[in-house]
């Protein structure tokens, strides 16, 4: 369908919902039709980017390769696992289309195969039945193998969390793992090890300790470790608050905290809340923490944009009466791209600081 303004001039052509609180996205404002040709011209230009600022097309390397609005294609997201694609549909308009878009797909990246998984919020939000996993292609049943900054992790495709590992944090490993050399480092809501297992390897850390409430995570960050012969780390399933009690009370300190909390705020009604969330994690996680000790901090909540969630540091700080300085504040790794004209594309927050005496 057509937007136009009050005056009837075209502003942009998208694809309507009823069913959906985005009752029309926009794709196109050139005044050309939405058909095949457009599409694949969309996915193109979403993959050239990936090939122009990432270094990730070797085996065993993955990617987002599609970010939704970031891509100009609301609604769709898609991750590369080595030769393999996962796709989640979260519009009713372009999982209708999603015939071309996936035969595109598989033919632009050469791709073995697509998985496309259901993601059960969304789908209830944007009114999607009859939304099932599909295959195209051929795909693995066992865990694919990944590369990321010198590390394999395996990647349940089928059963992980979102579409199997938290690309957006690749980067941010890296640069918390700068801080832990010969440290002693806590890695809360570690789910399958990223942040641990890069602590080691490019850290050098002296050991670490990965908390998740998630057995299944648990049990690949262990196999990870083994995979990676880092033998120095540890995980535990556990709930991260019920752990972080403990540790206070055995009177057990780190030098570093990192803590990676799932989504918060899924609503703005929901936003008050997530910052309390935030509050008693921080202010929890910080009574573990050495005196000088560094603290990184995430949120990819996109409701608690950057500057409410470094005020909730500041009152961290106030109540429990340690300063806070931050020393980076960093986002989402440049697979994942902000859209200026979009800016609810920024989501991830990743705050690295010192917490003083
Ligand atoms: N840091 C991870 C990603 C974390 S995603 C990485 O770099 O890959 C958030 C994780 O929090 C999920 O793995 C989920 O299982 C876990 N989780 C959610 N609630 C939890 C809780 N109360 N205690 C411990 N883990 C929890």
């Amino acid at each position: 369908m057509e937007v136009v303004s009050h005056e009837g001039q075209f502003i942009g052509r998208g694809l309507y919902n009823p069913q959906s609180a985005i009752r029309v996205r926009l794709y196109r404002w050139d005044g050309g039709a939405l058909d095949d040709e457009f599409w694949a011209a969309s996915l193109g230009a979403a993959l050239r980017l990936r090939n122009q600022v990432l270094d990730r097309g070797g085996p065993k390397s993955a990617a987002r390769l599609v970010f939704s609005e970031s891509d100009g294609l609301s609604g769709l997201t898609v991750d590369r696992y080595d030769r393999w694609l996962i796709a989640q549909f979260s519009s009713l308009a372009l999982l209708d289309r999603r015939a071309t878009l996936i035969r595109q797909l598989l033919e632009q990246t050469g791709a073995e195969g697509l998985l496309c998984r259901p993601d059960k919020t969304v789908a209830d939000q944007e009114g999607l039945r009859g939304l099932d996993e599909e295959v195209h292609g051929s795909l693995p049943n066992a865990p694919v193998e990944i590369v990321e900054n010198d590390l394999t992790f395996l990647v349940d495709l089928r059963a992980g969390q979102k579409t199997g590992f938290y690309l957006d944090q690749s980067e941010n490993r890296l640069a918390a793992a700068r801080y832990c050399r010969g440290k002693r480092v806590l890695d809360l809501y570690c789910y399958t090890g990223g942040f641990a297992l890069n602590a080691l390897r490019a850290g050098n850390a002296g050991t670490v300790l990965g908390i998740d409430s998630s057995a299944t995570a648990i049990e690949l960050a262990r196999m990870n470790a083994v995979l990676n012969r880092l033998g120095a780390a540890r995980f535990e399933a556990a709930d991260v608050f019920d752990t972080l009690a403990m540790l206070r009370t055995s009177g057990q300190r780190f030098d570093v905290v990192i803590a990676d909390p799932p989504k918060f705020a899924k609503h703005p009604r929901g936003v008050e809340d997530a910052i309390k969330g935030y509050l008693r994690l921080n202010r929890a996680a910080i009574e573990v923490l050495e005196p000088g000790g560094v603290l990184v901090t995430c949120s990819c909540s996109g409701l608690v944009d950057r500057a409410l969630f470094a005020d909730v540091l500041g009152q961290v700080a106030e109540l429990s009466g340690r300063p806070i300085q931050i020393l980076e504040q960093r986002g989402q790794a440049p697979d994942h791209p902000v859209s200026a004209s979009c800016l609810e594309t920024e989501y991830l927050k990743c705050v690295i600081c010192r917490v003083g005496v």
